[in-house]
């Protein structure tokens, strides 16, 4: 009797012991969270509304400054009502040219002129870029004072940022900056944003990729594709989907692939996503669709774990490939148009 209790004394404190090591890892693993810091709806009083986009990262021990929004007067009034330093940031992404994403920039320089930026590679623009000299054809019959640098260029031809003095890395491709965090660059082929370059950031979490996007011009499904070349399996989204000004049936097929087809386990829309967009998310993901207005800060944690496989294997079967063709060649998988052609009915009555 007296060994059987002390053998379950022993074993409940092994247990014990085990619980103690398991909350210890637990702790220790950072908590990442996402503080939306420029959008145009929001709750937080203390927060100015404007077009654009902002979001301060903070994960695996970095600080990561994505997009600087539209207005540089309303992004330094914002980041002053969210407290944040950005002496202490690690680095700052920008997504792309657009200036709705990078008017702030100048008043990050203002108070950090040395941190690390990435931005697109982009041939001539605003990041400023440099060609070799060869790229131009020479004609050496040509006087002097008709050639190009007189005719001895630099073997380096250097070409203007808007920020000269910015510490800007340009990416070209998608790179791991750090571990575990990587800039998918990928380019637009959508009419109006032809060859626009963007970069989307993405952690690799022990939970599942958390991806941040800024206005996804390249196309969301695209870029979620590329994550999932990094981990199959996508814990979370939060930016701006580019659809503000979709159909209801191209709205309904991102839809279906985001939710059915790549198995996004949540979802956080804003920026240029849409009001459209934003309704038939909330309608697929339910308690899965979590609320990104300016002022609000989402922590990892808040993304349910759906049980998902950690990184091993693909996410997406056959049968579940199957089933995400099907729902992209069905015109209103969500029944979202039906719902939307009621309510105009109604509003008609
Ligand atoms: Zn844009
Ligand atoms: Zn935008």
């Amino acid at each position: 009797m007296k060994l059987r209790t002390t053998l379950i004394l022993a074993a409940a404190l092994a247990g014990g012991v085990v619980m103690v090591s398991e909350v210890r890892i637990a702790a220790a693993e950072p908590i990442g969270k996402i503080t939306i810091l420029y959008d145009a709806f929001g709750t937080d009083a203390a927060m100015k509304k404007d077009w654009g986009f902002s979001a301060l990262v903070e994960v695996s021990g970095k600080r990561i400054l994505f997009d600087t929004g539209n207005d540089a007067d309303i992004f330094a009034a914002n980041i002053k009502a969210k407290n944040v330093d950005l002496t202490s940031i690690d680095f700052v992404v920008l997504s792309h040219r657009h200036s709705d994403h990078m008017a702030g920039l100048n008043h990050v320089l203002s108070v950090n002129p040395t941190v690390k930026i990435y931005a697109p590679k982009e041939g001539f623009g605003i990041y400023g870029s440099s060609l070799p000299s060869s790229f131009y054809r020479k004609d050496e019959s040509l006087p002097q004072e008709m050639r190009y640098y007189d005719g001895k260029p630099p073997e380096v031809m250097k070409f203007g940022t808007a920020w000269q003095r910015a510490n800007i890395e340009p990416i070209d491709k998608t790179t791991e900056i750090a571990p575990g965090i990587t800039l998918i660059a990928l380019v637009s082929d959508a009419p109006g944003t032809k060859e626009l370059k963007e970069l989307s950031l993405a952690v690799n979490t022990a939970d599942g990729i958390v991806l941040v996007v800024g206005c996804a011009h390249p196309g969301i499904e695209k870029i979620v594709e590329a994550a999932k070349a990094i981990n199959p399996r996508i814990r979370l989204i939060a930016g701006g989907f580019h659809l503000v000004v979709a159909s209801d049936e191209v709205i309904a097929k991102a839809v279906a692939a985001l939710k059915d087809g790549f198995k996004v386990e949540n979802i956080a829309p804003g920026h240029c996503t849409g009001e459209p967009t934003f309704a038939a998310l909330k309608q697929a993901f339910g308690d899965r669709y979590l609320y990104a207005g300016v002022g609000t800060s989402l922590t990892f944690d808040q993304a349910k774990d759906l049980g998902g496989r950690r990184g091993e294997g693909p996410t997406m079967q056959d049968d579940d490939l199957a089933v995400y063709r099907k729902l992209a060649q069905r015109e209103d998988p969500f029944g979202i148009l039906r719902a939307r052609q009621q309510r105009t009915r109604l509003s008609h009555l």
